[in-house]
């Protein structure tokens, strides 16, 4: 244990997680939805990625082909919409944006999920802040959320968890001081505890240790064989000793990548050369963002891997880059080269990707005198001047030529909403 820090005096933790936050987002500015089954779909509307609860009560399981519930939803009178990432990145800024107010210290943990460092607790204790926290979260924003108080990120989780299957709490659930912890700890599924993965689970379940509470009274050493130090962690924390810190900063990305499955299968090199062109575009604009360049770059290609008739292929080609970059026709010019390289006729592409690695800051690039393709100044002021116009105009606004105008290979997306916060033409008009 000794290799694991713990500060069991800290103040209490709490995690705020937006309620079936993709389906959320959509009723926020779909009124129509609300009170109905709703699932939000894959890219290519392939599967369910979320659920509303009235979705969930009619059985349809989170990653079920659209195909399979399709009639279930429409005789129940509900609804499909394609993913609209665009929406829910924004909406989840401004969730977030929300939350900082609240907390000295807050650690953004995915798109609809941050832990808070609470406030010391005053007369109200903590529950009125949560509440507080709901109510403006759902002023601003129009998403709804459940909030668990705890002494640690894991239990925190729990509380949640609690809060949410236990409407009569309000969405708040503060358990710190509770007298019984324990009894709420056996409620919950090994399964069910933040940090043990399913093939832990399943071993403990072997052991006899199926609930939160067995887990939290288990040996030490036992654990930390079958479990690892994490485990270890994870069992301490549900102790109420905090061994994992709120992360305010994540460290920048190492990698940066951009890759999607073909609306259509697609055979030619030249959309193929599209499709790249478009992702590599994506990416780079990621890496100015960080004020970064990458020093190589990966780019790749596949078939289906499911159809069993048709040939099969998947390749990748890594390219060292001559000088560090982040100019985007420069790194386009790359991902081609290896794109033909890589590029065998005669087999039905079903998706192509790319990968900036070796990414690092502006600084620390050093620009060989007589090197092709330095990136100047004048490079990157005519990058910052596209990326200013692409975030005030909408995404491609200015583009590559190269990435094509048609784009056939692109996603289906055909139930999917606007940009309604993203996008001028998007915004929604109030009518008198
Ligand atoms: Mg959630």
């Amino acid at each position: 244990v000794s290799s694991i820090s713990c500060s069991a005096r800290a103040p209490a933790i709490a995690l705020v997680d937006c309620n079936n936050f993709y389906v959320s987002c959509e009723r926020v500015f779909n009124p129509a939805l609300a009170g109905r089954p709703v699932v939000v779909l894959s890219n290519n509307d392939g599967c369910v990625v979320a659920r509303s609860n009235e979705a969930k009560a009619l059985g349809i399981a989170m990653g079920s082909p659209f195909f399979a519930c399709r009639d279930l939803l429409r005789r129940n009178n509900g609804r499909a919409c394609s993913s609209n990432y665009s929406l829910y990145g924004d909406m989840s800024f401004r969730v977030m944006q929300t939350l900082q107010q609240f907390a000295g210290e807050v650690e953004i943990y995915s798109i609809d999920e941050a832990f808070l460092r609470c406030p010391r607790p005053r007369d109200a204790g903590l529950t009125a802040w949560g509440q507080a926290i709901r109510r403006t979260v759902a002023q601003h924003t129009g998403i709804p959320g459940t909030i668990g108080i705890a002494a640690t990120k894991t239990l925190a989780k729990i509380a949640a968890r609690i809060a949410k299957r236990d409407p009569a709490r309000g969405g708040v659930f503060d358990c710190t001081g509770h007298p019984d912890i324990d009894r709420l700890l056996a409620g919950i599924d090994v399964a069910e505890v933040w940090g043990i993965g399913h093939r832990h689970a399943r071993k403990l379940n072997g052991c006899g240790i199926d609930t939160a509470c067995q887990l939290k009274y288990a040996d030490d050493g036992f654990i930390r064989k079958h479990c690892t130090i994490a485990g270890l962690r994870t069992v301490l924390e549900l102790r109420g000793e905090s061994c994992l810190p709120l992360e305010q900063a994540p460290p920048p990305r190492q990698a940066i990548g951009s890759s999607r499955s073909f609306g259509r299968p697609v055979r030619s090199l030249a959309a193929l050369r599209e499709a790249v062109s478009e992702y590599v575009s994506r990416a780079a604009e990621k890496l100015r963002r960080q004020q970064a360049t990458a020093g190589s770059l990966v780019v790749y290609v596949m078939t289906s891997l499911h159809s069993p008739h048709a040939p099969r292929y998947a390749n990748a080609l890594t390219c060292r880059l001559p000088v560090r970059t982040a100019y985007t026709p420069e790194l386009i010019r790359q991902a081609h080269a290896g794109l033909e390289r890589l590029y065998r006729p005669g087999y039905c592409y079903k998706k192509a990707g790319i990968l900036l690695t070796d990414i690092g800051p502006d600084a620390r690039r050093q620009l060989p005198v007589f090197a092709d393709g330095a990136y100047t100044g004048a490079q990157q002021r005519l990058m910052g001047a596209v990326d200013r116009i692409n975030a005030r105009y909408g995404s491609n606004t200015v583009q590559c030529a190269s990435s094509g105008t048609a784009k056939t290979w692109s996603m289906q997306r055909r139930y999917m909403s606007r940009c309604f916060t993203t996008r001028w033409s998007d915004i929604p008009v109030a009518r008198a």
